[in-house]
């Protein structure tokens, strides 16, 4: 048995004072008790973050696609050099860029990463051997790293609402559900407890109607989260509405039997109804604020879905920027900069801002990633960071203000020890073998 004890832990919705947590052989904590040694203990204990949502290969290109020529570039020009970014990398490229992020993922507090993981093939659209040679990459980076993994494989199967796709589509796309099936039955067997496969659907634009119907009935009552991109730019939602005739969260909602398995990744332009009907079918708002800024996607009504006890997720998406802080910051101050408010989340029954995005956060953390993370409670696993006492923003805590210090004053940088299932992944900020990944991590850029 082992156990860890804090002066103040958050064990997903509220801080407990002078805690002792016991963790079981399997990494769950078994126990809760008041803290009674004297043996020196922790400061601050937080759970770890569950990165919701991400493309691991695109880490390779943050900070290349930030230049404009003509001064009118937007989401759809971003994708072009994606495009040119995935048509460039081999699978050892692509091996390498897997081992560095998932080191990287537990420096900065994800404890948890649910990969969307649509590229597929090789550039000219033939299949490696295995044919799930990539997905494999992933899940053995993610084992030898110590991090908790939902692997995603995604449908993809079209250019647009009712168009072929393009020729840079090639690495990722599937023929049939019947393909997309064989992948996912072939990666499930490799199940465990730190593994976990789920679905996802690229987006209502890259599959057809009829394929979505057919996965979703196959698919059936299994217990395994399943995600799509939803409406994260206003031309696809207009595009639906020229397609389906609806919105595409309102087309989902009223044509396949959503629950709370389900996370709309970029629900990022919603209808009051659309909101409304989406916290009805307990379903995860999927949001990704550093990558939804740096693509100018718009913003998500987060007060109303807030106020409908809706819970979110956080992802670093396109991995521009990892860190769970400032996700949630930059979420907060989104809406403060369009409303021209302050504290926009807090309401009379949490006025804390913080506080009331995390119990937001940690409410969707199980849901989205298929694991009982995000929460440090008995039956949750023991996934947790330490944070350093001696950073400013966590001198002298108080539980009032200890979320508001760490969000808004606060950063990755704070992250000391890292521990995924009770075993330290992360020494003093470090983990074991990041400075070996960023060499091969090095040699991908270097190409480029
Ligand atoms: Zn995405």
């Amino acid at each position: 048995m082992r156990f860890v004890e804090a002066d103040f832990l958050f064990d997903g919705e509220n801080w407990l004072r002078d805690v002792r947590l016991e963790i079981d052989e399997t990494g769950r904590i078994v126990q809760s008790v008041k803290a009674i040694s004297d043996t020196p203990r922790h400061s601050v204990v937080i759970p770890g973050f569950v990165n919701s949502h991400s493309h691991c290969f695109q880490r390779a290109m943050a900070g290349f696609a930030e230049k404009s020529f003509d001064g009118k570039d937007s989401f759809w020009g971003w994708r072009e050099r994606m495009y040119g970014l995935v048509n460039s990398l081999s699978a050892e490229d692509f091996a390498k860029i897997c081992r560095f992020f998932m080191a990287e993922n537990l420096q900065c507090g994800y404890t948890t990463l649910v990969e969307f993981h649509y590229f597929h093939n090789r550039a000219d659209g033939s299949a490696y051997e295995p044919e799930e040679l990539l997905s494999l990459n992933l899940i053995h980076s993610a084992k030898t790293a110590g991090i908790r993994f939902t692997l995603l494989p995604v449908l993809y199967m079209m250019g647009g609402f009712g168009r072929t796709a393009l020729l840079e589509q090639k690495p990722f796309l599937m023929e049939s559900v019947k393909d997309y099936l064989r992948l996912f039955s072939r990666l499930s067997e490799k199940n465990s407890p730190s593994f976990l496969c789920g679905m996802a659907i690229h987006s209502l634009r890259a599959v057809t109607k009829s394929a979505l119907q057919e996965l979703v009935e196959k698919r059936g009552d299994l217990p395994v989260p399943i995600h799509i991109h939803i409406a994260e730019q206003e031309l696809e939602v207009t595009q639906c509405q020229n397609f389906y005739g609806k919105r595409p969260v309102e087309w989902i909602l009223d044509n396949l039997p959503v629950d709370e398995r389900w996370s709309l990744i970029h629900a990022t332009h919603v209808s009051a109804w659309e909101l409304l009907h989406m916290a009805r079918k307990n379903v995860v708002a999927g949001l990704c604020p550093i990558t939804e800024a740096n693509l100018g996607d718009g913003l998500f009504p987060l007060r109303k879905w807030l106020d409908l006890d809706g819970s979110i997720s956080i992802g670093s998406d396109s991995n521009i920027r990892l860190d769970p802080f400032e996700e949630l910051r930059l979420l907060e101050y989104g809406q403060r900069l369009t409303k021209k408010s302050r504290c926009v989340v807090a309401d009379p029954n949490c006025p804390s801002t913080g506080m009331r995005l995390v119990r937001s956060l940690y409410k969707g953390s199980s849901q989205s990633s298929g694991f009982s993370v995000g929460g440090l409670k008995v039956g949750d696993m023991a996934d947790f960071l330490v944070l350093d006492p001696s950073h400013p923003s966590l001198i002298n805590p108080s539980i009032d203000t200890l979320w508001d210090r760490l969000i808004f004053s606060g950063s990755r940088e704070m992250i000391l020890n890292v521990f995924v299932g009770g075993e330290q992944v992360v020494h003093q900020g470090i983990h074991s073998d990041y400075k070996e990944a960023l060499k091969g991590f090095s040699e991908v850029l270097l190409e480029r």
